[in-house]
């Protein structure tokens, strides 16, 4: 597999030796590390893309979950041609920015207010702030393995750290803000609720990254009603779900609405941004004139690139299609194809791994103990977090190339997600490829 890789991609490896000179790893972000060295990319469109040797990929990266529309959709890029034309960063209010936040009312059940950021992380770091000065109260509780952004109180407890102490470079007393909680144990949740010293619930609302540690949609409901009744704030962060799992997030999907909400990737339609929305009483802490008449300290917010207008014009168009059309509902069912046909292929293989997910979402177990399952009555629920989160990183790495080697591009964990821009010839091609590699 290795070999094949490296005869498939000289221009790769050249750029990714002169990269390594200059970017530590080679790499701009962590997800895009492989060993030797991950693909170079030149050209994407619709499913697929293409590297600089001139191979052809079906894409299942998706842009890190940006391209729920595929790569460069024709109405997006007509109204960022438009928007780059009339400039990119204006240093005042713009039209673009309250259509753009008329849509995402529109959509998603929690948004009284939106705040624009330039990224998800700053969305769940501001969502944080919103909820301690809103209640008062110093930490924040979340469930282990679930992602929400690189700021420093949120490193502990995502794919390390699961007993809450502080990552590289992170103060200790700022990783004890965080009371980390099992994904979906709902008593050890309620009864870190009960210290009383807690701001905030926040969660990935179909499990972390995206359901690979699933989470039970009856945790929300519950986790509804014990923020309810202790005044914590409950944030979603649906930086992934968000207009994904339905056009209105996993909120409107599972009929609950939270409090406060975090979205980034798909909102901005393929650019750079994000957003804090949420309950009205809640945003007020970043309003001038609501502060001023509380007499209450504002939380100051500024930010170069907030709802910069291009991001702007891309997230109108993306979300306009989005509300019109079940694009949605089409990458799911896309997914779900996907899945079956994956795990035929490892039954054929008698192989005790399995593929499973939710919604326009993959995952592919390939487990590492070992363990006796079959594709047949895979329970994800069923496993311990840490197995499902670890899996084999040898055994990914080289399922990735081998992948590649084949025109397809999953992510590191394996798996990836799917886009309304997927049809049958991505499927066909998928599976055979998935059938060679393990093959080989
Ligand atoms: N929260 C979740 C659930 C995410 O998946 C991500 C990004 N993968 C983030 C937050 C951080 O978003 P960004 O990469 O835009 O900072």
């Amino acid at each position: 597999i290795l070999a094949r890789y490296l005869e498939r991609t000289p221009a790769s490896a050249a750029m990714a030796e002169t990269a390594r000179t200059m970017l530590p790893s080679g790499i701009a972000h962590d997800a895009r590390y492989l060993k030797p060295y991950n693909i170079y990319t030149e050209e994407a469109a619709g499913s697929r893309k293409w590297d600089v040797d001139g191979n052809e990929y079906v894409d299942y990266f998706g842009g890190h979950g940006a391209h729920l529309l595929g790569h460069n959709p024709p109405a997006v890029v007509d109204a960022v041609r438009d928007a780059l034309e009339r400039g990119t960063q204006f240093g005042t209010n713009h039209p673009l920015e309250v259509e753009w936040a008329r849509m995402v009312r529109r959509l998603i059940p929690c948004a009284e207010r939106v705040r624009f950021t330039s990224s998800g992380t700053e969305a769940t770091h501001m969502a944080l702030r919103l909820a301690r000065a809103h209640t008062g109260r110093p930490r924040i509780a979340r469930f282990m393995t679930h992602f929400h952004g690189w700021h420093d109180h949120m490193t502990a407890g995502y794919t390390s750290h699961f007993d809450g102490s502080a990552t590289p470079g992170v103060l200790p007393e700022v990783a004890k803000g965080a009371a980390l909680v099992p994904p979906g144990d709902v008593d050890a949740m309620r009864a870190a609720l009960r210290e009383g010293d807690i701001a905030a619930v926040i969660l990935e609302p179909t499990g972390a990254s995206f359901g690979k540690v699933p989470l039970k949609p009856e945790v929300l409901s519950e986790l509804r009603q014990m923020t309810e009744e202790t005044g914590t704030v409950l944030i979603f962060d649906e930086v992934i779900t968000g207009f994904r799992v339905s056009a209105g997030g996993a909120q409107a999907a599972f009929g609950v609405t939270p409090d406060l909400t975090t979205l980034a990737k798909i909102v901005a339609g393929g650019m750079p941004g994000g957003a804090v929305v949420g309950r009205q009483d809640i945003m007020d802490a970043l309003d001038f004139q609501a502060m001023e008449a509380a007499g209450r300290e504002k939380i100051d917010h500024p930010g170069t690139f907030n709802a910069n207008p291009v991001s702007a014009a891309a997230g109108i168009a993306a979300l306009n299609i989005i509300a019109a059309h079940d694009v949605c509902g089409k990458a799911s069912a896309y997914a779900a194809r996907l899945r079956d046909g994956m795990n035929d292929v490892l039954r054929q293989h008698r192989l005790r791994w399995a593929v499973y997910g939710t919604f326009s979402g993959f995952h592919i177990f390939t487990n590492p103990g070992g363990l006796e399952i079959a594709p047949d009555d895979f329970d994800p629920h069923a496993l311990p977090y840490d197995v499902l989160k670890k899996g084999n990183p040898a055994v990914n790495n080289k399922l990735r190339l081998g992948l590649l080697n084949e025109g397809v591009d999953v992510s590191p964990w394996p798996g990836g997600l799917t886009s309304s821009a997927h049809d049958d010839a991505d499927l066909e091609l998928t599976l055979a490829a998935f059938d060679r590699v393990l093959g080989a």
